[in-house]
């Protein structure tokens, strides 16, 4: 046997493969043997049923077997050749029909034995196969025809027929060096085929049952593989050296809790817990906390902080923006104020002296909260001793940027943050190097929102409605469009939306305007005002996404709403509903594609942020629902993390277990696992 290497040589040496064709499987990212046998079909055809010439169903794609007898070719007219081959099985002729394919005449004499797929036409009291797939019976490898038929996605200059006969080839020859990475004791429990059967019967199938089976072990193999590698990533993050004991709570973490305005919900006291247990254990936490917008896991992040400042450490607390960040800053001031905790902001748009005077608190201790953007990961920034770190709505972060807060202190415990509530299969993939809390409820008394879909023309009503709610002495947010790629012209269609609702309609009252491209001091005063309810109408761009908290708005207008994917305008949302007061949402479309009504819709008509991320990524996939700046999700080539959850949960505890266990490695996973994992991140090892 040769070793796995084998598998990686370049596919221009395979026999029949030339140059020439070794360019065109380079444009489908085919250059390796490996890369072929992985390129799965798209789907398939069954040509297995094999019929009798007086069974033929007009208009149903079938398989026959027979003898040519002879064949004919016509020149309707210039440009047009048809040929026509009969075969006959003794229970009928048949006439196969090729256009402008003369060779075939010659290719198959009188006497061949044929066997014949295609599309049956009844005409002219003949039976014909249209464009049928033909070929040899006496070939040794049957492979177009009379069988389940893999068809896969292709470029032009690549027929279906000569790919198919390229991975037969490379298939035939390969074969033998395929090695089984899946540990022996995990396919036997669950009746695991063994790779090689695999990779054969996921190109040529011999029937449906081995199609299923291939199928079921080769997306088990990348969830096991991914599962693996997360894991491992997880455990070296906590075993290799220990991180911070914190000790059980004290008097500042009891302080805070008995100052608090509310009572916690069951769902915040199991999460508090969960995250006070790690923090207390010697190995460093890691950590997802997922709650939909407005269950409060800002409160439960300050208690983390609280703790570790008991400890004699520092906090430090990244958010996505500007905006969100100088909240949290508010917020955790009022909320600390009361324990002498010092709390410090820092963001990009300081001005210098400020920042270096922040600079230097950071590095003295003196600040001991710290919330900032994702200038906490510059280079200058040193803290005296960190001890815990929390990113907020970690979706608009990397799994890097994470990292390089996280190497600002000496093995801080880590806690992440997110609004988005992403679906548990897909968290297990994304973030399956962290624990997972989650928060279901929400804190009592909140009202439902009650959400809208309107075309522009009712602007007039909308108008009116806005104002009615403003004499009852509510707020209103208005969310322009997004522009996509252009952050200058949303800015300019925030503008232009402001002056709009000057001079349409609300002359005399207090119009504000917020956008990314504003200064920061002007970004401030004007969110100042808006608390204060100095401004009545606050039009915004995505902005305010995320983590605005100003509980007096009740109703929020958003423009151009089909440009928005649901979690995003869920996330918006859930700006209002925030207080005692009856909340709306109004989605403005005149955008009138099924899919995106249809979208939309599913807002209306649900105002649970968990079941919104599962419609999203059904209707968008995981790459948009992302986005583009989300790196690192899996390169999944079969599995598919909706459809096959089942199986990533097995995968994900037989992962759990094969490590628990410290089984050994397997020497061709070890190698897999090295070259999926490694390049990805610096963080990555496996050793
Ligand atoms: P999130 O960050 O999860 O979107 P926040 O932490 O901003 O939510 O909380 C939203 C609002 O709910 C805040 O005004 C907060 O003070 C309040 N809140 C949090 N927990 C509770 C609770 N248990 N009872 C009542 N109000 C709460
Ligand atoms: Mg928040």
């Amino acid at each position: 046997m040769m070793e796995e290497a084998g598998l990686q040589k370049s596919i221009q040496y395979v026999k029949g493969i030339g140059p020439q064709r070794a360019a065109i499987l380079a444009k489908l990212g085919i250059y390796t043997l490996q890369q072929l046998l992985e390129y799965y079909p798209r789907r398939y055809e069954d040509r297995s049923r094999l019929k009798q010439i007086v069974q033929l169903e007009h208009k149903e794609l079938e398989t026959i077997m027979g003898r040519v007898v002879g064949s004919e070719e016509l020149k309707p007219r210039r440009g047009l050749t048809i040929t026509k081959l009969a075969v006959t099985d003794d229970t009928g002729i048949v006439f196969g029909v090729w256009f402008n394919q003369p060779y075939i005449a010659r290719q198959w004499k009188p006497g061949t034995k044929v066997i014949l797929s295609g599309r049956v036409e009844r005409r002219n009291k003949e039976i014909q196969l249209l464009d049928p797939e033909i070929e040899a019976l006496d070939h040794e490898d049957i492979i177009h025809t009379a069988r389940i038929v893999p068809i896969y996605s292709l470029t032009e200059n690549m027929s279906q027929r000569v790919f198919r006969t390229v991975i037969r080839q490379v298939l035939n020859q390969a074969i033998g060096i395929i090695t089984e990475p899946l540990p022996d004791y995990i396919r036997q429990k669950h009746g695991l085929i063994d790779k090689p059967w695999a990779v054969e019967n996921i190109h040529f199938p011999t029937d449906t049952i081995s199609l299923q089976q291939a199928r079921r072990r080769l997306i088990y193999e990348e969830f096991f593989v991914l599962q693996m590698g997360l894991l491992l990533l997880k455990q070296h993050n906590q075993v290799d050296e220990a991180g911070i004991k914190h000790t059980k709570d004290g008097d500042s973490v009891a302080a805070f809790m008995k100052g608090l305005p509310f009572q916690l919900t069951k769902d915040q006291l199991k999460v508090l817990d969960e995250i006070k247990n790690d923090m207390e254990a010697s190995q460093v936490m890691n950590r997802l906390l997922q709650g939909d917008v407005g269950s409060g896991k800002t409160v439960i992040a300050a208690a983390a902080l609280v703790k570790t400042v008991e400890n004699g450490y520092q906090g430090a607390m990244m958010a996505p923006t500007e905006i969100l960040a100088e909240q949290h800053y508010c917020s955790l001031k009022a909320l600390f104020a009361p324990l002498g905790i010092n709390v410090a902001l820092l963001t990009g748009g300081q001005p210098k002296k400020v920042k270096e005077q922040v600079l230097n608190a950071i590095g003295t201790g003196e600040a001991q909260v710290v919330v900032g953007t994702h200038t906490l990961i510059q280079s200058q920034v040193s803290f005296k001793g960190l001890g815990l770190v929390v990113t907020d709505e970690q979706h608009r972060f990397g799994v890097r940027q994470r990292a390089l807060l996280q190497q600002k202190g000496y093995r801080p415990d880590v806690l992440v943050m997110t609004a988005t509530p992403i679906p548990r299969t897909l968290a297990l993939t994304v973030y399956g190097d962290l624990d997972y809390s989650v928060i279901k409820e929400m804190p009592p008394g909140r009202q439902p929102i009650r959400t809208d879909l309107v075309s522009s023309d009712v602007r007039r009503r909308i108008y009116k409605f806005m104002r009615k709610l403003i004499m009852e002495g509510r707020q209103v947010y208005v969310v322009c469009p997004l522009i996509e790629e252009s952050d200058k012209l949303q800015v300019e269609a925030a503008m232009q939306t402001a002056e709009r609702l000057v001079k349409e309609e609300f002359a005399d009252l207090s119009v504000g305007l917020l956008h990314g491209k504003m200064k920061n001091t002007e970004k401030e005063k004007v969110m100042a005002q808006f608390i204060r309810n100095e401004i009545n109408i606050l039009v915004a761009t995505t902005v305010i996404e995320v983590g605005v908290n100003v509980p007096n708005a009740s109703l929020m207008v958003i423009e151009g709403a089909e440009r928005f994917g649901l979690a995003q305008l869920h996330q918006l949302r859930g700006r209002v509903g925030r207080g005692d007061h009856k909340s709306y949402c109004i989605l403005v479309s005149d955008h009138k594609a099924q899919e995106s009504t249809q979208r939309l819709k599913c807002l209306k008509e649900t105002t649970d942020g968990f079941s919104l991320a599962e419609q999203d990524l059904i209707l968008r996939g995981p790459g948009e629902f992302f986005g583009t700046r989300q790196h690192g999700l899996p390169d999944l080539k079969l599995a598919n993390i909706l459809q096959d959850h089942e199986l990533l949960e097995i995968a994900r505890k037989d992962a759990e277990e094969f490590i628990h266990l410290k089984r050994c490695l397997p020497e061709v996973l070890k190698s897999i696992l090295q070259e999926r994992f490694s390049g990805d991140s610096q963080l990555v090892f496996i050793g």
